[in-house]
């Protein structure tokens, strides 16, 4: 039995069944005991280790990715340089080493953040004191600027609901109590969900479909300040062009583990929908582009081999061993997607298409 466990037990035995979006929110927010605030997450010691703390091949290349685009926009020389969900900062910090002997980025550049837990804000104030970070509440607090944005694993985070198609209409899937244990049911009456109206022909009775309201809204402001003030915006995740069914995963100690089972230890994440993610934005996008194509345009073999003069025995070893699963389609190079978002009056990021 987890801390949460009984929390969240009493919350439902009090006011009933919740949405999955407010049972995902407590088990990775919780101010005390929540995934994001209590564990080390991320890294060979974590639940799972995400693609910056693989290789530095990683933000390097990213980073190179988005100092390209600045300079393709004039090299602007006042801009924010943004990092949703920075986690360790890893990325972060790969991404300024590539970009150090780039004049006019480091000094143009105000580094912002966002995130939500304490104890991350925490280890990113660490890793990236000497470039004076501000950690940001929302993209609607940034500064009339250019946005340079890169943004790895965080919106596959955000807590989304779950809606199934009945023939009497969409019918939200909540977490609610069955003999003492969580138990995933089915609301009883439709709820009218607008913003789904396009998936009604393509569905079948049964069929569960997923939202993110808050990615979303995340999305359409940032779409919004790129477009009105220039920059781009990476968006690097697990998921999707539409999704369909359940993808909700919780993984526990590097496992796969059933999803109601431990509230607050487990990391629990849904696969990001790009199609929902981008309709409607003010900018353009890219097109939804498999993580390991695009490292691969970005120089990930040329780096590799560079990188790979320098090493030898287990080191080379490991060195081999990420570069394969970063980009193998058996691996992370297939499951992750990325996308950019860039002005109308622009080109697509190198190593993106239209
Ligand atoms: N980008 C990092 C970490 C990904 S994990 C990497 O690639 O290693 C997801 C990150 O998003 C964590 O830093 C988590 O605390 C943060 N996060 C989750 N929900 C958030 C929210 N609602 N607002 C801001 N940050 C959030």
């Amino acid at each position: 039995m987890t801390a949460l466990a009984p929390l969240l037990k009493q919350r439902i035995a009090q006011t009933g069944p919740v949405a999955i979006s407010e049972y995902m929110q407590t088990c990775l927010l919780h101010p005390k005991h929540g995934y994001y605030t209590t564990q080390a997450v991320f890294g060979q010691q974590g639940d799972f280790v995400t693609a910056p703390e693989i290789s530095q091949m990683f933000g390097e290349l990213l980073g190179l990715c988005l100092a390209q685009t600045w300079q393709d926009q004039g090299r602007p020389d006042r801009f924010i340089l943004l990092e949703m969900g920075p986690g360790r900062g890893t990325l972060m910090a790969d991404i300024l080493h590539a970009t150090r002997n780039l004049e006019g980025f480091h000094t143009g550049a105000q580094l912002h953040l966002l995130e939500a837990s304490p104890q991350l804000r925490a280890l990113q104030k660490e890793k990236l004191y000497p470039f004076q970070p501000v950690w940001a509440e929302q993209i609607g607090d940034l500064a009339d600027l250019p946005i340079f944005c890169i943004a790895n694993e965080f919106f596959d985070a955000l807590p989304i609901r779950q809606f199934q198609f009945e023939t009497t209409g969409w019918h939200e899937r909540l977490i609610g109590l069955k003999d003492g244990a969580f138990h995933i049911g089915v609301s009883s009456a439709p709820t009218h969900i607008p913003s789904l109206g396009y998936r009604v022909g393509e569905v079948q009775t049964g069929d569960i479909v997923e939202i993110n309201t808050g990615a979303q809204a995340i999305a359409k402001q940032l779409g919004q300040h790129i477009e009105m003030q220039g920059g781009a915006a990476l968006l690097i995740d697990y998921g999707d062009w539409e999704t369909l069914g359940d993808t909700l995963q919780a993984v526990y100690q590097h496992d796969i583990t059933e999803f109601l089972s431990a509230p607050g230890l487990a990391d629990l994440s849904a696969h990001v929908d790009f199609a929902a993610l981008v309709s409607n934005l003010a900018c353009k996008h890219s097109r939804l582009t498999p993580q390991g194509v695009l490292l691969e345009r970005l120089g990930i073999t040329t780096r590799a081999q560079a990188l790979a003069k320098r090493l030898k025995g287990t080191a080379l070893d490991q060195h081999i061993a990420a570069h394969k699963r970063l980009t193998h389609p058996a691996e992370m190079g297939s499951l992750f997607k990325a996308i950019a978002l860039y002005p109308s009056t622009t080109n697509a990021p190198t190593g993106f298409t239209e």
